[in-house]
């Protein structure tokens, strides 16, 4: 079993509270790890700590590439340890070993990005009347408070961490509190490659405590936040008494449109693919299907068979394809809202049952589900399920796919399938959400921003838009021919 211990100040700590917390592994239920249960105290010591260690400028005074060089060696270091940590996140999330080596390359890569682009040339010149010279540079925002859900613990870390670091800022960074084990393990890279202390804090504890604190603590002058929109709107609140800079990645239920012209087997794959991969608890998956009148029988019937041939089980298990949900609470609620979907009248289908055969009773299975016949204010259709459930809608032209597309709270992503490229554009266009593909879903690179519209979210992250996320701008105007003005006074008095 694992002992996990907090990061404050560049000493290991146990929270003052002397509480832990088990750390279940939701494919058979087992304890892996052992946490500190922190609270608003632990979490202010560590606010405390980035404060001191921002205000010193012991981070950001150092150039640019020695920062880099830090994020170069955290990358590395997370690429020698990749086999374990993939293991890790397996163990403590659930998803299939295949995804998890795919997240931590991915942080790697995140890592690597920043380090690379912080060293580039950034700022503006721009031309006012003369004398004055005018530029605009970027600085660090000061101690930045970052907290992360459990779907991908150790990439959305990353995601924030390295843009975070790189622009010069300290963080006090809180992990979902039933995923910290590979974070833990990230901050132990943190401290063999030497980031000075205080410049890097890892808080472990529950939202309405830690996470709270760090969100209302006048000492901290940006939050991150990456959740529900239900959460995101609780930090808005805590963040505005000092005026925070917030940024918000927050929930969604993006559509994935298909008309009848496009490629059938490859939408066919990619509707798998948005829903069911880590087990559609993704917040850009695509939840809702939007099929063309003419195809929807016929799409239906194929998804169906695929859908049913996906092999559920451990994650840790070479033929796994779909793992475990992170919880026996979040699989209840998702259980929950597939009564709630056959309450409202939708047709199931496939799935909708919790998956207990073949030694996966002492998990937190539940069968790739598929909802048709649906109605668009029906709850299944309007709010995230985070599972394996596809709603699936039903359009007959293309101003009818757009309006059904556009229609719920959210605006994180969206898919268009079809083979006529001006139509496919023409639609997206017309969809409100931050990250959109046509032919493809769910990718994802870390050079492109990412974030939603609507109650999707605020800001974005990745790309350089992610790293000016984590910078105030300055302006700064130089006045070239240095004399008084006689603005006032310049009429001597007799
Ligand atoms: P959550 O909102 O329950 O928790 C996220 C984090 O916030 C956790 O660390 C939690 O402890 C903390 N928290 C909870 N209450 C808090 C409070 N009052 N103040 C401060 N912190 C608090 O979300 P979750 O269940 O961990 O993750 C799933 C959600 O995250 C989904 O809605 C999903 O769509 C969203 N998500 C969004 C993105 C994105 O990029 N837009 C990425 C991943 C997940």
């Amino acid at each position: 079993m694992y002992k996990l211990r907090m990061f404050i100040n560049g000493e290991w700590k146990d929270s003052l509270n002397e509480q832990k917390s088990h750390i279940i592994n939701p494919a058979n239920g087992t304890i892996i790890a052992e946490a500190p249960s922190g609270n608003e105290e632990d979490a202010s010591m560590a606010i405390d700590a980035a404060r001191r260690a921002f205000d010193s400028g012991i981070w950001s005074d150092l150039s640019a590439f020695e920062r880099a060089s830090y994020l170069y060696k955290i990358a590395d270091m997370i690429e020698e340890n990749a086999a374990e940590l993939s293991k890790l996140e397996t163990e403590n999330t659930g998803k299939p070993l295949k995804e998890s080596e795919y997240d931590i390359a991915d942080a790697v890569g995140c890592f690597r990005y920043y380090a690379g682009i912080v060293t580039k040339p950034s700022g503006q010149t721009y031309h006012v009347t003369d004398p004055v010279q005018a530029m605009v540079v970027r600085e660090p925002v000061g101690v930045c408070g970052l907290i992360a859900p459990w779907n991908f613990p150790l990439l959305t870390g990353a995601w924030k961490i390295a843009p975070a670091l790189a622009a010069g800022n300290t963080i006090v960074f809180k992990p979902a509190e039933i995923t910290p084990v590979t974070t833990y393990r990230l901050f132990e890279i943190m401290k063999e490659v030497g980031i000075p202390d205080g410049v890097a804090n890892l808080v472990l504890g529950g939202g309405a405590t830690v996470g709270n604190e760090i969100a209302e603590s006048d000492k901290v002058d940006m939050v991150s936040f990456t959740g529900s929109t239900s959460t995101g709107r609780s930090i808005m609140k805590s963040a505005s008494g000092n005026i925070k800079n917030i940024s918000l990645e927050l929930g969604g239920k993006s559509p994935n449109i298909v008309f009848a012209d496009a490629d059938f087997e490859t939408a066919v794959d990619y509707a798998l693919n948005g829903i069911f991969l880590n087990a559609g608890q993704v917040c850009n998956a695509g939840s809702r299907l939007l099929l063309e009148e003419s195809i929807h029988d016929k799409f239906i019937e194929r998804l169906i068979e695929k859908a049913k041939k996906i092999r559920v089980g451990p994650g840790d298990h070479p033929s796994t394809e779909m793992g475990a949900l992170v919880s026996n609470e979040h699989m209840n609620k998702v259980l929950e809202y597939i009564q709630i979907g056959l309450d409202e009248g939708a047709k199931l289908a496939c799935g909708g049952k919790r998956m207990t055969n073949n030694g996966l009773e002492n998990g937190y299975f539940v069968e790739p589900t598929i909802f048709v016949d649906t109605k668009p204010d029906m709850r299944i259709v309007q709010e995230e399920i985070f599972g394996p459930v596809l709603i699936v809608q039903k359009f007959k032209d293309e101003e009818e796919a757009i309006q059904l597309a556009n229609d719920t709270p959210y605006g994180l992503a969206a898919g268009v399938f079809s083979q006529d490229g001006a139509k496919a554009l023409r639609v997206i266009k017309k969809i409100k959400a931050g990250i959109t593909w046509i032919n493809a879903f769910n990718l994802a690179y870390n050079e492109a921003p990412w974030g939603g519209y609507k109650q999707s979210g605020i800001g974005r992250g990745l790309g350089t838009f992610g790293l000016d996320t984590f910078t105030e701008v300055k302006q700064i105007n130089i006045n070239l021919d240095v004399k008084p003005t006689e603005w006032f006074n310049s009429v001597e008095s007799d």
